[in-house]
């Protein structure tokens, strides 16, 4: 008789998603944020499973020169890019960012330094 269950429910996970991952984009501003760079809204991937979160660099703040950590006038931006950051209520979070180069004086044309981190951009140590 009641053939509107799975409806329902659906309705519900909806709703949920979408104040979870409002929720998230107000914890991540206040807790945990990036000088120069501002998180800009926070969506579900289509499976659910995991998070997406838009960031921008803050307006007015330089790119820092992923060489030797100095600002730099900008160069030009990369395609967008993933980057996984912490799991979050037991779902993946990625940052989605464009990444800036930057003209550095000191060396050349290279992609920014970013603060969340990514082991093959920032800085490679190689012993
Ligand atoms: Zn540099």
């Amino acid at each position: 008789m009641r053939g509107g269950v799975a409806e329902v429910a659906g309705l519900e996970v909806g709703v949920f998603a979408v104040v979870r991952a409002m929720e998230l984009l107000t914890i991540l501003n206040q807790c945990h944020r990036f000088p120069g760079f501002v998180y800009q809204q926070a969506v579900f991937s289509a499976d659910r499973r995991s998070i997406e979160v838009t960031v921008r660099p803050r307006k007015g703040s330089k790119a820092v020169c992923s060489g030797c950590q100095q600002p730099a006038p900008r160069y030009d931006h990369l395609a967008e890019r993933r980057f996984e950051f912490i799991p979050i209520w037991g779902f993946l979070v990625f940052l989605l960012y464009r990444m800036r180069r930057v003209e550095c004086p000191r060396c050349g044309v290279r992609v920014e330094a970013v603060p969340w981190g990514d082991g093959s951009i920032s800085s490679p140590r190689r012993t």
